[in-house]
């Protein structure tokens, strides 16, 4: 702990597109200490990603459940799994407004 965490705060450490690629490991609790940290800051700034993390594990909630859809959780699958998340805004339209 330094001075220096207190500026490193206001940056977001790592890019969205990184901070992807590493849902899936923060998910499977396989971040070393270094990602985990980068990845919760930037977490922790970025709207964005915060919606991204949600669906996913929405998706992955969803999948566990119907079993319907078998998607390994690896990186590699990200699109799969962006194409199941696509599939249900889809069956789901402007559900948010409905309130
Ligand atoms: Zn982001």
């Amino acid at each position: 702990m330094t001075d220096d965490q207190f500026f490193i705060k206001n940056e977001l450490r790592i890019t969205c597109a990184d901070a992807v690629e590493l849902v899936t490991e923060y998910l499977e609790e396989t971040l070393s200490p270094a990602d985990l940290d980068d990845f919760q800051t930037h977490l922790s700034l970025c709207e964005g990603c915060q919606v991204f993390l949600d669906q996913v594990n929405a998706t992955i909630t969803l999948m566990s459940r119907s079993r319907q859809v078998d998607v390994p959780l690896l990186p590699g699958n990200m699109d799969a799994l962006l194409a199941v998340l696509d599939e249900r805004a889809a069956q789901k339209p402007d559900e948010a407004s409905s309130s």
